[in-house]
């Protein structure tokens, strides 16, 4: 009885952000290889579903894939080849380290900068998370 007590209040002090957590599905990435390069041809529909700035997206892409990159339009051109496995498991790495909450899980994230540092801040739990800096 008492411990049954404790469970509801317990629960009952939970946000309850735990219990809803509601899907977040990156759209697939639409690649193709010209020549020796790379496109990305909805880059910018990804970018805006995970609402993050291209070129921090890009800065991160390169990098990982060391590889020069170049926006035109909405699509991305990399140097070099990659497969769309390649670039979603690329893609999946930079929403882990930075959209995604390490607390909650939820990807209702911002980054934003405390003394220069860049973190996380979630807006669904209020926790603040380092992320890897670029
Ligand atoms: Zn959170």
């Amino acid at each position: 009885m008492e411990y049954e007590k404790m469970l509801e209040r317990a629960y009952e002090k939970m946000p309850p952000i735990i219990f809803e957590k509601k899907r977040f599905d990156v759209p697939r990435a639409r690649v193709t290889i010209e020549g020796n390069k790379t496109v990305i041809k909805n880059f910018s529909e990804i970018a805006q579903y995970i609402r993050r700035e291209e070129n921090h997206i890009l800065k991160f892409l390169g990098r990982e894939l060391g590889a020069p990159w170049r926006r035109d339009g909405g699509r991305v051109i990399l140097v070099g080849k990659f497969g769309t496995m390649t670039i979603e498991k690329k893609l999946s790495k930079y929403v882990k380290n930075y959209v995604v909450c390490p607390v909650c899980e939820k990807p209702d994230t911002q980054l934003t900068r405390i003394d220069r540092v860049l973190v996380m801040k979630c807006m669904a739990c209020g926790a603040v998370s380092p992320v890897p800096q670029l």
